[in-house]
């Protein structure tokens, strides 16, 4: 096993989510079966959710053995669920080999977004997040990845159909880049979770050569950049990450990205009291949001145990916000949801620590 292999995840039965159509036509074969098996499997699992071998009573008894022997529906136990008055719900799934990620069900209106995480923890280490505090243990498979959203699409008492998913949950998704893209695939694609692309959203604290190679991915996903400061200096205190990477560079991969896919990127921005909320940001941010086609979208800092940050008063934050506007940019202040629901991500796994 080579150190890239121990980085992801340990072997175990294959997870049916991990598994793209062709690969699950494929292993039909190997087993003696008819391509269409493959198709039949596919609907029990993502279109009637089924959630074992059992419950697909169009297969013979025979094959659903052999199938519960390679294969697994549901990898992870759901060992915490949380639900806000709000009707936000957060999730603690523990996988086979013990480490525990967070997904969340938020609902709006017609809609219902499910938040994923990508890794077991994160590699950068953003000082005000708390998925980052303990480094990274290790990256999700695309079916982890997958399972998470099937876990927020059914497993709540809301019926509303899932619509939006947005990488928004532990770990940096163009850290794990193959699962992510692998796993949007899967959430996309008609075989399995249908959904958008449009409707999919990559939240990343900003890697531009991986950002270039999604451009080219030919999906029609929205790039979410973390960019929390206006100026290089203030960024690389807040986002260790940044001391590698300018502003001036990720503003290139995000026009790049833009004309590739005709998606306007969106600029996130949390505001941290008297860091990063003055007036003076709000013109740089101004600045930088003026060099490419985007929406900002503000977002008051979500408190995290044990790091002294703070969360703006809101009429300094609304300030920050019309001010913005005034200069051209297009801005909204995004409400923070769930915030009963055990604070900001990576706050659940933290405390289960
Ligand atoms: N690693 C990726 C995606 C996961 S974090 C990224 O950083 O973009 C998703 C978003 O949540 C990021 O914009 C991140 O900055 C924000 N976030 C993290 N901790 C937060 C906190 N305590 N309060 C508010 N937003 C937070
Ligand atoms: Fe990682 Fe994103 Fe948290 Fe930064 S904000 S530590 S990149 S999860």
């Amino acid at each position: 096993m080579t150190k890239a292999d121990q980085f992801n995840t340990p072997a175990g039965p294959r997870q049916l989510y991990d598994c793209t159509a062709d690969l699950l036509r494929a292993s039909m074969s190997d087993l003696g079966q008819p391509p269409y098996r493959a198709g039949q499997i596919l609907e029990w699992v993502y279109h009637r959710q089924a959630r074992s071998f059992d419950e697909m009573t169009n297969l013979s008894k025979d094959l659903r053995r052999q199938l519960a022997e390679q294969f697994c529906v549901y990898e992870s136990e759901v060992v915490h669920v949380s639900r806000a008055a709000d009707g936000v719900t957060k999730f603690l799934l523990r996988w086979a080999d013990g480490e525990t990620t967070e997904c969340v069900s938020i609902p709006s209106g017609e809609r219902r977004t499910a938040c994923l995480s990508t890794q077991v923890g994160c590699p950068v280490g953003c000082v005000f997040c708390a998925s980052g505090m303990g480094g990274v243990r290790r990256n999700l498979s695309a079916g982890q990845i997958v399972e998470q959203a099937m876990v927020a699409a059914y497993q709540t008492d809301d019926d509303t159909r899932l619509s939006n998913v947005v990488f928004m949950g532990i770990g940096e998704p163009l850290a794990n880049y193959d699962a992510t893209v692998q796993a949007i695939r899967t959430i996309n694609a008609a075989w399995g979770m249908n959904i958008g692309a449009r409707k999919i959203t990559i939240s990343t604290v900003g890697l531009p050569e991986q950002i270039l190679r999604l451009a080219d991915e030919n999906l029609q996903v929205t790039l979410a950049l973390s960019l929390h400061a206006p100026n290089d200096e203030l960024r690389a205190r807040l986002i260790p990450w940044a001391r590698r990477v300018s502003i001036a560079q990720l503003i290139e991969a995000a026009r790049d990205y833009f004309a590739k896919t005709g998606r306007e990127v969106t600029l996130e921005y949390v505001l941290l009291g008297d860091l990063n909320d003055r007036p003076e940001h709000a013109r740089q941010l101004a600045d930088v949001a003026r060099r490419m086609r985007c929406n900002v979208n503000l977002i008051l800092y979500n408190p995290v145990e044990g790091v002294s940050y703070a969360r703006p008063q809101s009429q300094v934050a609304h300030a920050f916000l019309h001010l913005l506007r005034e200069l051209g940019g297009n801005a909204h202040l995004r409400q923070s949801r769930g915030l009963e629901v055990d604070g900001a991500c990576g706050q659940l796994r933290r405390q289960q620590l």
